[in-house]
């Protein structure tokens, strides 16, 4: 999936959320203490069978969720995403 920067920006409908595939599982699971792939990767794991995967992380992304994991992506993950796609808009403008 590509992102834009729209995607920093707009929230998409919260409807997602019904079909979150992490839904009823353990917060700490998703906010894990520590960023490092081995306490993450139980998270993503879940994530990558979400089929709301791409809206969960453009809700993080237009929200700056700094903690946990988000559309399957680390904190700094997204961290790097976000300035890959500022840096993006940056050179096309
Ligand atoms: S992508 Fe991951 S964190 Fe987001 S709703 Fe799905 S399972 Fe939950």
């Amino acid at each position: 999936m590509v992102f834009a920067l729209n995607d920093l920006l707009f929230e998409p409908e919260d409807s997602w959320r019904d079909q979150a595939a992490c839904s009823g599982s353990d917060n700490e699971l998703f906010f894990p203490v520590g960023e490092d792939e081995e306490v993450v990767a139980p998270a993503k794991s879940i994530c990558a069978a979400c089929p709301v995967k791409d809206d969960c992380l453009q809700y993080a992304l237009a929200t700056n969720q700094t903690e946990g994991v988000w559309g399957g992506m680390s904190a700094p993950e997204r961290r790097r995403l976000r300035r890959r796609i500022r840096d993006r808009q940056r050179r096309a403008s």
